[in-house]
């Protein structure tokens, strides 16, 4: 007797996967990266998984996070340094 039996497909596996891991590009990354500076400066709470997920994982971007908040903080006049610490804890 045979049943019929629906195994995942690798694209369905793909998908809750991502559904799970919230998936940015580099470019979705480069538009949001300065609200993010903005949080971790304020020192609010860390509302954007998705970009911090991507930080993580991506060496360009976080560079590119990293300046940006050194920036915004000269350009406010406050001391970088806490949400530096916050920005490079992973
Ligand atoms: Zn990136």
């Amino acid at each position: 007797m045979t049943t019929p039996r629906r195994n995942l497909t690798p694209e369905a596996v793909r998908r809750l996967t991502l559904a799970a891991e919230p998936w940015l590009s580099c470019n979705d990354c480069f538009d949001t990266v300065d609200t993010y500076v903005e949080i971790m400066l304020s020192g609010s709470p860390d509302s954007m998984p998705a970009l911090r997920a991507h930080l993580s994982g991506c060496s360009a971007c976080f560079e590119e996070a990293r300046s940006l908040l050194l920036l915004a903080a000269a350009d406010a006049g406050v001391d970088p340094g806490p949400a530096l610490r916050r920005l490079e804890k992973f």
